[in-house]
């Protein structure tokens, strides 16, 4: 006997973004309805079109008047650490640069703190993210950094969120800076032993003060014969390897790539690997934005993503960050969205989420308010009326 397939229909949306058949960001603006309805059967979407249109189903959502948006896919994410890094910060505001190091501050309080302080951590972010209409998060570890610590982080991790990173090579811990090649060895060998169950990425901060170009090239391969997926941290700080390496390896995506050459726009431009900016990083830091456009003309797919982390950028606000885009990196409103949904599904292999078309998860944020321009034209006002996660009303 088959199952009872329970519908909804969701009517009254003023305005529908469902990026189907949206294939790049140069396509972003075409896929809007307005006075639409959407169906849900179970947890996908079954039907989109006008509300006049609308077949019927078994329960009906009436929304006012709303915009409803694809749930934002946050692809870039330091979620697991314990502590804060706010006196950085305020030292950072007032003339103090930026460095990879203060990473080692988190680490220490990281290491020292109890799973359940961790969990309940991680929790509290996952929450705010998700009221804030964000429905799939990458988190990745690399505040633990030893065996034990780093398989801990993912093991919470892979609790509460769908896509899990390994970052053992986030930072060469204090207890190794005499000898940075044998904390090389430790991941890509005992250390991806134990993480590798529990992860689907690995990723390698590439970058002047944390790994090098060949550091990165061999802690990832041992990943990849592993069977995890990569993805790689470049060009965040200076020009460097990071953005051609992360092209040589077929990675899933090179984050921040903030400053680029001809020859790295052109080489993600010609390949899969998704450009994912980070522009609340450069918010965070008072650093130049990455150049959006220059990617955007080359052709390369442009993910955005917030880098939630508690040192360098402590947002998880995706509509911070379109924002942001739009602002600082003139991308348009309807670029910025498609690259926080369907940008970040790329930058994470997945073609079922990030997008409202037929058969994609049933995963969607109703704005209050009659269009999705009002993310970027009204920054910092909370927007999000109500988040629905495969297919039911979430209760955040
Ligand atoms: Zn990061």
């Amino acid at each position: 006997m088959e199952a009872t397939v329970t519908t909804t229909l969701i009517t009254g949306i003023a305005e529908l973004v469902t990026h189907a058949d949206a294939d790049s960001i140069n396509e972003a603006e075409t896929a809007t309805l307005t006075n639409a309805a959407l169906i849900i059967a179970d947890d996908r979407i079954a039907w989109t079109g006008p509300a006049t249109q609308a077949p019927p189903a078994d329960t009906r959502v009436d929304l006012n008047g709303r915009a409803v948006i694809p749930g934002f896919v946050d692809s870039h994410a330091h979620l697991i650490f314990a502590g804060d890094r706010a006196q950085e910060f305020a030292a950072r505001m007032t003339g103090t640069p930026y460095s990879a190091g203060g990473i080692r501050t988190t680490v220490a309080a990281t290491r020292a703190a109890d799973d359940e302080t961790l969990r309940a951590n991680l929790k509290r972010l996952t929450t705010e993210m998700l009221r804030q209409g964000t429905t799939t998060v990458e988190c990745k570890s690399g505040y633990g950094l030893t065996v034990e610590d780093e398989a801990r982080a993912l093991k919470l991790a892979r609790e509460q969120v769908e896509a899990v990173t390994y970052l053992g090579a986030h930072v060469i811990p204090a207890e190794y800076q005499h000898d940075p090649d044998a904390y090389v060895d430790l991941v890509k060998g005992d250390m991806l032993d134990s993480c590798a169950p529990y992860a689907d990425y690995a990723d390698v901060f590439c970058e002047r003060g944390a790994f090098t170009e060949d550091q990165a090239r061999e802690i990832l391969t041992a990943a990849r014969a592993k069977g995890l997926d990569v993805r790689l941290h470049a060009n965040q700080l200076g020009p460097g390897p990071g953005v051609q390496l992360a092209v040589e390896l077929g990675a899933a995506s090179a984050d921040h790539c903030t400053f680029l050459n001809d020859e790295d726009v052109e080489a993600l431009a010609g390949s899969q690997t998704v450009a994912t900016l980070l522009p609340g990083v450069e918010f965070s830091t008072r650093s130049p934005y990455p150049d959006a456009r220059r990617l955007i003309a080359a052709g390369a797919t442009v993910a955005l993503a917030t880098d939630c982390n508690p040192g360098s950028c402590y947002t998880d606000s995706m509509p911070f960050c379109i924002a942001l885009a739009v602002r600082e990196m003139r991308m348009s409103p309807a670029e910025a969205l498609w690259a926080a949904t369907a940008g970040g599904a790329r930058a994470l292999r997945r073609d079922d989420i990030g997008h409202l078309g037929v058969g994609a998860r049933a995963d969607f944020a109703v704005l209050d308010a009659p269009s999705f321009l009002h993310l970027a034209y009204r920054p910092g006002v909370p927007l999000v009326h109500r988040v629905w996660k495969n297919g039911t009303p979430a209760a955040c």
